[in-house]
């Protein structure tokens, strides 16, 4: 079950808090640094990190994430360059804007659950 936080306290963290970051993923979950009272791109981006976990496993998805930013940094030297090049990000950003319908079940304040995902093939 996929679960979706918003206003969540990591945006909060002195590291990330003035960041451009909008969104992140962490196995089920997804933690938004805000409400979305709609299916958004952002959201939509998330729910395809969501999918590409459950295609590769977290292990795997998350080392090989890893693996390919480090790898971009050490080729662009540059961390939004790196960060847009991984892999798994270019197929997210590529398929945000494909406006297949998501529902979401409010479970309480802030967090809701995703019913129905965008990615079913
Ligand atoms: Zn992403």
């Amino acid at each position: 079950m996929t679960k979706v936080y918003f206003n969540h306290w990591f945006f909060r963290l002195p590291f990330i808090k003035n960041s451009n970051y909008g969104g992140i993923t962490l196995g089920s979950r997804i933690l938004l640094k805000r409400e979305v009272i709609a299916i958004s791109p952002l959201l939509r981006h998330e729910l395809i990190h969501i999918d590409q976990i459950k295609q590769h496993g977290a292990f795997r998805f998350y080392t090989r994430y890893l693996w390919e930013f480090l790898k971009l940094l050490c080729i662009h030297r540059d961390l939004t360059k790196a960060y847009l090049k991984i892999p798994f990000e270019v197929e997210a950003y590529a398929k945000q804007y494909n406006t297949r319908g998501v529902q979401l079940k409010e479970l309480s304040l802030n967090v809701y659950e995703v019913i129905a995902s965008p990615l079913v093939s």
